[in-house]
C-alpha cells in the first residue's frame, strides 16, 4: 500500500514539473564563462542536449578569445604581435574594426593596455596619472591592426598594442549559442550572457520572451522588452567600477581621452537581430552619449533599436524599442 502511495505522489510530481513548464521539458544551465555569470535555458524535447551544446560552444569561444587566457589565440596576438587566427577570432577582430569605423572610434577593440592601466584586468583599481594615460592612448590606434584575409594572419604594428575583445565577444557568443541550439529540437530558448540577452523562439505557452532590463540604481527594473528571436544587449558603468576620493571609475573607456566615459547615459540597451552588433553598439552608445548616439541612430542602416538611461534618468528610446517595451519611467520616443 505504502509502494502504491509513493508512486502515486512521485507521478503527481512528474506531472506538475511538467505542467509548470507548458508540458515541454525544461532545461538550464548556469554557468561562470567570459568573466561573467551566465545562464541558458531551453524548452522541448533535446532541451537538456541543447543546453549542453550551447555551454560548450561558450566556454570553447572563451578559450580562444580570452586576452587574459595564456592559451588563448588573442593573448598570443598581443604577446607576439602577429599570429595566424582560427576562423572564429579572425572573424571576431574583423567585425571590431568594422565596427569601430562604423561608430567613429567610439568602439575600439585596442584598449587592453588602458583597461590594465586602470586596474580592470587584475582588479588592482588604481587612477593613473595623466602622462601614463597618453602613453597607453598611443597603442589604441585601430589603423595599426592589420588583418589578413588571405591568411588570417593578425598584425599589431606598435610595440605593446593589446586587443580585447570585451565588449564584443559576449555578443558574438550569444549569437554562435543560438546556432549551435537550432540544431536541436527545443520550443523556444533565453540565453543571457551577463546581460547580453538572445531569445529563441516562444515560452512553452506560446507567449513571447520577457527581458527584464535591471536598473542601474537600485535592484529594480528599467524595463520590460517582449522579443522573440532578438538580442537585447545592456552596458553600463555600473557593472564594474570602483570608487576613489569620493568619485566613481567605471570600466567602459572613452578612446579620444583614455578616461571612464563621462558621456551622461547611465545605460544603454540594443535590441537588434544581430547580436554581435548589439553588443558592439551597446559599448558604443554608452561613450558617445545621448545626442551623438540618437544621431548616429538616425544615421545608420545598421538595423537596430536603443534604449538610453541618461544620468538624470530620462528614459530615451528609438520608436521600435518603445512599441515593445514596458516601464514605470517616462518614455521619450526618438523617430
Ligand atoms: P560591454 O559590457 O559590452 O559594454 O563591454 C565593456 C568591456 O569592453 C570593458 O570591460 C572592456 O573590456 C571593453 N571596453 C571598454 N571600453 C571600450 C570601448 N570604448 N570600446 C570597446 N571596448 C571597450
Ligand atoms: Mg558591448
Amino acid at each position: 500500500m505504502k509502494k502504491i502511495t509513493a508512486l502515486i505522489m512521485i507521478t503527481i510530481i512528474i506531472l506538475c514539473s511538467c505542467s509548470i513548464s507548458g508540458g515541454e521539458k525544461k532545461a538550464v544551465a548556469d554557468f561562470f564563462s567570459m568573466d561573467t555569470y551566465m545562464s541558458v535555458t531551453a524548452y522541448g524535447d533535446e532541451a537538456q542536449s541543447a543546453v549542453d551544446a550551447a555551454k560548450k560552444r561558450i566556454e570553447e569561444l572563451d578559450s580562444l578569445l580570452n586576452a587574459e587566457d595564456k592559451n588563448s589565440e588573442i593573448f598570443r596576438l598581443n604577446s607576439d604581435g602577429k599570429v595566424v587566427l582560427g576562423e572564429n577570432s579572425f572573424e571576431l577582430v574583423t567585425l571590431a574594426l568594422e565596427y569601430s569605423s562604423l561608430t567613429d572610434g567610439a568602439f575600439n577593440p585596442a584598449l587592453h593596455p588602458l583597461s590594465e592601466l586602470w586596474g580592470f584586468i587584475d582588479k588592482k583599481y588604481r587612477v593613473p596619472d595623466k602622462k601614463e594615460i597618453t602613453d597607453a592612448l598611443k597603442l589604441s590606434d585601430t589603423e595599426n591592426i592589420i588583418p589578413n584575409k588571405k591568411n588570417k594572419t593578425v598584425k599589431l604594428l606598435k610595440s605593446g598594442m593589446e586587443i580585447d575583445l570585451g565588449g564584443i565577444a559576449k555578443g558574438y557568443a550569444a549569437a554562435e549559442a543560438a546556432r549551435v541550439m537550432s540544431g536541436y529540437n527545443i520550443s523556444g530558448a533565453i540565453i543571457n550572457l551577463g546581460g547580453n540577452v538572445r531569445t529563441v523562439g516562444k515560452k512553452p505557452d506560446g507567449s513571447l520572451w520577457n527581458v527584464a532590463i535591471k536598473n542601474p540604481v537600485g535592484d529594480g527594473y528599467l524595463a520590460n522588452v517582449k522579443t522573440t528571436d532578438k538580442a537585447v544587449v545592456t552596458s553600463g558603468g555600473y557593472e564594474r567600477y570602483f570608487e576613489k576620493n569620493g568619485r566613481t571609475y567605471h570600466h567602459i573607456l572613452n578612446p579620444d581621452n583614455g578616461y571612464p566615459a563621462d558621456s551622461g547615459l547611465k545605460s544603454v540597451t540594443i535590441i537588434s537581430d544581430n547580436d554581435t552588433l548589439a553588443d558592439a553598439l551597446s559599448t558604443a552608445l554608452f561613450v558617445m552619449g545621448e545626442k551623438k548616439a540618437e544621431r548616429f541612430y538616425k544615421k545608420s542602416k545598421l538595423g537596430f533599436d536603443f534604449i538610453l538611461l541618461t544620468d538624470d534618468d530620462r528614459l530615451i528610446c528609438s520608436k521600435g524599442a518603445a512599441d515593445i517595451l514596458s516601464s514605470d519611467y517616462e518614455i521619450n520616443v526618438i523617430e
